[in-house]
């Protein structure tokens, strides 16, 4: 029998670069081997953008598009929508008794994104609902209502696991042999860095590539990006290893051309700009597949509603299962 996968994202935003290396790769990988399950987690992107449903409802659509573009199978995935599966809401209200608020405050990932939002926001970035801090909890729900063996994720979701884990240990210790426990799995790329040189490429961090952007956006964002700030000339020599132009370079590019790339600029023998304008145009060359398969989609919106419903169909029935079987175990299935 196949193994489960239960993978998600947010409908925060369009698909990035970071989507694409740090987990879209991998899917499109592991869609032939397992029994896929994609969530889209519109709950859990409400829990800091609560204040703007109109956003999530668009991205809702928008990701699947996007996932579906970078080419996911929807035989092979099957597609939901969290919010239609409240099985999982009841999931987590059981499971938020087994974690203290204290350990949810010092998972690492919550801290990072507290952080964000404060940089970002000021001190309204501050001001953490418990909804938000919770969240942990809830991707515990999504992962375990569907008994998902393998999670393939970026790398900043590490904690997320862990904090899974551990609550699916300790509901196990409790209420007897129940739930799995899931594995992560990561990419070959396990992070990209944002266009301002930040450690992670995020939707809501303002430096990303993402896959729709027009060739006009490319080429603003591509321009924008940070060289090495000790290259003023064009025929200085330059650090490649500190440049995001060549770190993107590095991720579209073809290696003999990257090879190139990396001899000139330590040699002083090319200048920024034209680093600038040939990554602009391997960006463009790149992207093409993925736009033409994005507009057949854009073109068929009952297409693309027609696989959430389907797949949002057989999610719920499997978590139906899972809640009854977990009910049983907590000895609450009157
Ligand atoms: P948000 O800022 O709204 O949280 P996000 O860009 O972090 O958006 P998610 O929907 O939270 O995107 O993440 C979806 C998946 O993509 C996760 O597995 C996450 O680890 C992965 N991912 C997101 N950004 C990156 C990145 N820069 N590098 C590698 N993986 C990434
Ligand atoms: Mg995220």
């Amino acid at each position: 029998m196949k193994k489960t996968i239960l993978t998600g994202l947010r409908p925060t935003g369009n698909l990035h670069l970071g989507h694409l290396f740090g987990a879209g790769q991998n899917y499109i990988k592991l869609q032939d081997d397992y029994n896929f399950y994609l969530e889209i987690a519109d709950v859990q992107a409400l829990t800091d953008n609560f204040n703007n449903p109109e956003k999530v409802r668009k991205n809702v659509t928008e990701i699947t598009i996007d996932l579906l573009s970078i080419g996911l199978d929807p035989e092979k995935v099957n597609f939901f929508i969290q919010s239609k599966i409240p099985e999982i809401a009841e999931l987590t209200v059981f499971y938020s008794n087994l974690v203290t608020v204290a350990r949810l405050e010092r998972n690492p990932t919550v801290k990072t994104e507290i952080a964000q939002k404060k940089e970002l926001f000021g001190n309204d970035g501050e001001s953490i609902t418990y909804g938000f801090l919770g969240y942990p909890v809830s991707q515990a729900a999504d992962i375990t209502a569907f008994d998902g063996e393998v999670v393939p994720v970026g790398e900043d979701q590490l904690p997320l696991l862990e904090q899974c884990r551990e609550i699916v240990r300790k509901f196990n210790s409790i209420y007897g042999e129940t739930l799995k426990e899931p594995k992560a799995i990561l990419s070959e790329t396990k992070r990209v860095k944002g266009l301002d040189g930040n450690e992670k490429m995020g939707k809501s961090l303002g430096n990303a590539i993402f896959l729709n952007d027009n060739d006009e956006t490319i080429k603003k964002k591509v321009m924008s990006a940070i060289t090495d700030p000790a290259k003023i000339k064009k025929d200085d020599k330059a650090n490649p290893d500190i440049c995001m132009v060549y770190y993107y370079h590095k991720l579209v590019n073809k290696k003999e051309n990257n090879e190139k790339i990396c001899t000139e600029c330590k040699k002083g023998a090319r200048g920024c700009v034209q680093c600038k304008k040939e990554l602009i145009e391997a960006m463009n060359e790149f992207l093409n597949p993925i736009r033409q398969k994005r507009k057949y989609y854009e073109d068929h919106p009952e297409i693309v509603k027609e696989i959430l419903d389907n797949g949002t169909k057989k999610a719920k029935q499997r978590a139906e299962e899972q809640l009854k079987k977990v009910k049983k175990s907590m000895k609450i299935d009157y």
